[in-house]
C-alpha cells in the first residue's frame, strides 16, 4: 500500500462496536504477547498510546545526500551497498568491526565496536546487494591518506524498504525511539495498520474556535500527517498542531486552577492593612526598601486581605533582598492574630532566618521560635509547647516543622524558602498545618519565563528584578590552575585591606566524609601555607550544627578572615564584608550551583572578585565557565543552565514537577507557549467551569493530563 492510498483511505462507514482508544495492542494486526511485553518497554499499551508515540526524527527517502558531499561532524541520513566487511581485533582484544557502504558517489565506513556478530549481518547484506539506510554523526578518519573516507560509530541502521516495504522507502519516513528487538520497520507498520484502523477514534479536544483562530488543522489529519507526512510543511503543519494542543491543555489546567485559587477559594481574611504594615517596617528595616520589595510586599498585602487564599511565588536572584517580603508577610500574619512559619532547606539558612527575625521583630513583642531538626528532645518539647499554645508567633525551621507532633494554635501563613528544594509532598505537608493558610514561596533560581510559565502558570508571581542600591558588580575571573599563586598575591592584597574571603572545596561526589576530607586538608594546607598571618575557618556538612554556627557566627563577626567551605554556603551566609570567592575546581559544580555562590560575596559596598579555578576537560565545562564570566544575570544564567543540561536534569529530579512533553519542545516552541497561554487564559475567562457543550471534550483532556502530572502549586 502506498503512502497516497493511506490518505485517501476511506472512513470505514460502519466501525466494529466497542472499538476504542483504550484497546489493548493486542488487538492490532501482528502484535502478539511478545511483542507487546516490548511494546510496555516503551510505555505503549494502548491504541491511543501507540499513535501518540510521535516519531523522533523523520527521514527524508526520497532522495539522499551524496556520500562526496557530506562533511565530517554532520549528522546525516546516508543509503548504499555494502561493499566490505571486517572484523580486527585490537591489543585489548577489543572486536572492531568495518563495513564500507559506497552510494557511488563516495563512501562511509561504519564502525562498530565489540558487536562482532555485526559481520555476519553485514556480509549477508553485501552478498545481496542490499540497500542500507544509515543515521548518525560522521566523522573523518583518522589515519588515511589524501581523500578521505567518513567513518560513522555504531550509526542506526536498516536495510531500505525490506521485503518490499513501502513505508520505509521512497518517502519521508518516521523513525521512532524503539527498543531491542523491535525493529524500525516493525514499528512502522504497527502505527500504519493502527492508523488505518483507529485515527477515526481520535478526539478532536480542541474547541472549533481555538482551531480557525490559530490556524491549525483537526487532530485525525494531524495524527495521521505527523507520521506519515508526504512533504515537510505537511509534517510542519502537523507537529504545530499538535505542540499547540499539548501545551494548551496544559495552560488551561494552569488557567482554571489559577482561577479557583483566586475566585472560588475561601481564605483567611487578615486585618492588618498595607499603611500599618509599611509603617512598622519603616521603623524596624535598617535601610530603605527596593522599589520591586515595595511592589511585592503590596501584592502580598492585597491577597492576604482579599478574603481568599493566597498562592504567591516571589522569584528573585540571590540578594535581592527576600527575607524582607517574607518577614512582611509573617508580620501581616502575626498583626492579624495567626501564627506564621518559614522553613528553609537547610539548619544555617533556617538559623540565619531565625536571627534577622528574632533581632527585627522581637523588640515589637512578637515571638520567633526556631525549630531544627538538631535540637534536644527536651528543647524539641519546649519549642512544640509554644507552638501548640500559640506562644510562638513565627515559626523559623526546617523540614523539623512538617514533622509529626508540630502543630500549630492558628496558622495563618506560611512561607517557603528556596522551595525547589523541596517535594511537592513536604510543601503539602506544611500547609496542612493550617486551615487553607496563605502560602508564599520563593526561589532564588531564577527560573527562565518559559519554565515559570510551565510550572508556576496557576500562582501569582512577583519578580524582584532589582538589587538593592549600592551593589558593585562582582568581577568573575575564570584561571587555570596554575594561575593559582597569582589569584592567592591578589587575594592577599584585598585581605590586607581588611576584606574577607571564601574558598570553595572541589566536589566530592562520592561521599559527605571524603568530602568533608577534603576541605579539611585544603583548610588546613590555606592557613599554613597560603595565608599564614589570617584566621582561617572550616565549615562543612560533617560538623555538628552548633559547631557549623559557631563557625558562622566567628566569620560573620569578622573574627575570621578566611572560611574555607562545601557547598553548605550555598544558600547560607551572608556577609557583606566578604569580597572575594575562590572555587576550586570550579568545573565540577552546576552553573545554577555556580551563580549561587557567588551570590556569597557583592553583598556589601566592596568590589567584589569571583574567581573559577578550572581546567575543564570538555565543552560542557568551558561553556558553564564562560557563562560565568560573561554574566552576573540569573534568568540568563538559568536559561542557560536549561539549555546545557535540558529540562529533565535542570532541577534534578522528577519530583521537581516539569511535565514532560511528548512533542512539544519548551526552549524551542516558546512561541507557541506564549500563544496557547494566552488563548487558555481568554477562554477560562469565558467558560470558567468548560461548560459549554463545545468545551467537554477539552474538560475531558485536561482530566487525563491532571492524573499525568504533579504541578508544583502547594495547594
Ligand atoms: P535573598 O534571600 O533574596 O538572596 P536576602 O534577603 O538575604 O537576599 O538579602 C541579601 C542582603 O541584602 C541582606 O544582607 C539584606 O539585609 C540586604 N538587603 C535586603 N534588602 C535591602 C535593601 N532594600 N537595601 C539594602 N540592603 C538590603
Ligand atoms: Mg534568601
Amino acid at each position: 500500500m502506498s503512502h497516497q492510498e493511506l490518505h485517501n483511505a476511506p472512513i470505514e462507514a460502519a466501525a466494529p462496536k466497542g472499538r476504542s482508544l483504550d484497546d489493548s495492542l493486542q488487538f492490532i494486526k501482528g502484535v502478539g504477547p511478545q511483542v507487546a511485553e516490548k511494546l510496555v518497554k516503551l510505555n505503549l499499551r494502548n491504541v491511543g498510546d501507540l499513535l501518540r508515540h510521535y516519531p523522533k526524527r523523520w527521514e527524508d527517502r526520497t532522495h539522499f545526500r551524496d556520500m562526496s558531499d557530506v562533511r565530517p561532524g554532520e549528522f546525516v541520513t546516508l543509503c548504499g551497498k555494502v561493499i566490505a566487511v571486517s572484523t580486527r581485533y585490537t591489543r585489548q582484544k577489543l572486536a572492531i568491526t568495518e563495513a564500507l557502504l559506497d552510494d557511488g558517489e563516495g563512501a562511509v565506513k561504519l564502525i562498530w565496536m565489540n558487536q562482532p556478530y555485526m559481520e555476519k549481518t553485514f556480509r549477508a547484506l553485501a552478498s545481496a546487494q542490499k540497500q542500507v539506510v544509515v543515521y548518525g554523526q560522521t566523522k573523518r578518519e583518522g589515519y588515511s591518506g589524501s581523500s578521505y573516507v567518513l567513518e560513522m560509530q555504531n550509526p542506526e541502521w536498516e536495510e531500505l524498504g525490506e521485503d518490499g516495504d513501502t513505508l520505509s522507502a521512497n518517502r519521508i519516513t518516521p523513525v521512532y525511539p524503539a527498543t531491542e528487538g523491535l525493529r524500525q520497520g516493525r514499528l512502522r507498520k504497527m502505527v500504519y495498520s493502527t492508523l488505518q484502523e483507529y485515527t477515526q477514534y481520535v478526539e478532536e479536544t480542541l474547541p472549533p474556535s481555538i482551531l480557525s483562530q490559530h490556524r491549525l488543522i483537526g487532530v485525525q489529519q494531524a495524527i495521521q500527517s505527523i507520521h506519515f507526512p508526504e512533504s515537510e510543511s505537511e509534517r510542519q503543519l502537523a507537529r504545530k498542531r499538535l505542540v499547540f494542543e499539548e501545551f494548551f491543555t496544559l495552560q488551561t489546567l494552569l488557567a482554571l486552577r489559577r482561577r479557583a485559587n483566586s475566585h472560588d477559594v475561601q481564605g483567611i481574611s487578615f486585618s492588618a492593612t498595607l499603611e500599618e504594615l509599611q509603617q512598622t517596617l519603616a521603623n524596624i528595616v535598617p535601610f530603605t526598601l527596593t522599589n520591586a520589595q515595595q511592589r511585592a510586599i503590596a501584592e502580598v498585602a492585597a491577597n492576604v486581605t482579599s478574603g481568599r487564599a493566597m498562592n504567591r511565588l516571589v522569584q528573585g536572584d540571590v540578594g535581592s533582598g527576600k527575607t524582607m517580603v517574607a518577614l512582611a508577610a509573617l508580620l501581616m500574619a502575626v498583626k492579624s492574630g495567626y501564627q506564621a512559619a518559614i522553613m528553609a532547606p537547610t539548619e544555617i539558612l533556617a538559623q540565619q532566618h531565625g536571627m534577622v527575625m528574632q533581632r527585627l521583630l522581637e523588640p515589637l513583642g512578637i515571638n520567633v521560635e526556631v525549630a531544627l531538626g538538631s535540637l534536644t528532645q527536651k528543647r524539641k518539647n519546649q519549642m512544640r509547647d509554644r507552638i501548640i499554645t500559640g506562644l510562638a508567633n513565627i515559626v523559623v525551621g526546617t523540614h523539623a516543622l512538617i514533622q509529626e507532633g508540630v502543630d500549630f494554635a492558628k496558622l495563618g501563613l506560611i512561607v517557603i524558602d528556596e522551595q525547589h528544594r523541596f517535594g511537592v509532598l513536604q510543601r503539602q505537608a506544611l500547609a496542612l498545618k493550617g486551615v487553607r493558610p496563605h502560602i508564599l514561596v520563593m526561589t532564588a533560581t531564577p527560573i527562565p519565563r518559559t519554565l515559570t510559565m510551565t510550572l508556576y502558570g496557576d500562582l501569582d508571581v512577583s519578580v524582584l528584578d532589582e538589587l538593592p542600591p549600592g551593589r558593585k558588580p562582582i568581577k568573575t575571573h575564570w584561571r587555570n590552575q596554575e594561575k593559582r599563586e597569582q589569584v592567592y598575591r591578589g587575594t592577599q592584597t584585598l585581605l590586607d585591606e581588611g576584606r574577607q574571603v571564601y574558598v570553595v572545596c572541589p566536589l566530592v561526589e562520592e561521599s559527605e566524609k571524603l568530602q568533608a576530607k577534603s576541605a579539611t586538608q585544603l583548610a588546613e594546607q590555606i592557613a599554613i601555607e597560603v595565608f599564614p598571618q589570617y584566621r582561617v575557618g572550616l565549615l562543612h556538612g560533617q560538623m555538628r550544627p552548633d559547631e557549623k554556627e559557631d563557625v558562622m557566627a566567628q566569620f560573620k563577626a569578622h573574627e575570621l578572615d578566611v572560611l574555607v567551605a562545601t557547598t553548605v554556603i550555598e544558600v547560607g551566609i551572608d556577609v557583606p564584608n566578604a569580597s572575594v570567592i575562590i572555587i576550586e575546581n570550579a568545573e565540577r559544580f552546576g552553573l545554577a550551583q555556580l551563580h549561587q555562590l557567588r551570590g556569597r560575596v557583592g553583598r556589601g559596598e566592596h568590589a567584589s572578585y569571583c574567581i573559577l579555578l578550572a581546567d575543564p576537560k570538555n565543552d560542557d565545562g568551558r561553556a558553564r565557565m564562560e557563562v560565568m564570566t560573561a554574566t552576573q544575570d540569573g534568568f540568563r544564567i538559568s536559561e542557560e543552565d536549561l539549555r546545557l543540561r535540558g529540562p529533565g536534569e535542570f532541577f534534578g529530579t522528577r519530583q521537581s514537577g516539569i511535565p514532560e512533553f511528548s512533542i512539544a519542545d519548551i526552549f524551542n516552541d516558546m512561541d507557541i507557549l506564549a500563544e496557547t497561554r494566552e488563548a487558555a487564559f481568554q477562554l477560562v475567562e469565558a467558560d470558567p467551569k468548560l461548560t459549554r457543550p463545545e468545551h467537554h471534550p477539552l474538560r475531558r483532556a485536561i482530566e487525563n493530563m491532571r492524573s499525568k502530572i504533579g504541578l508544583m502549586s502547594v495547594s
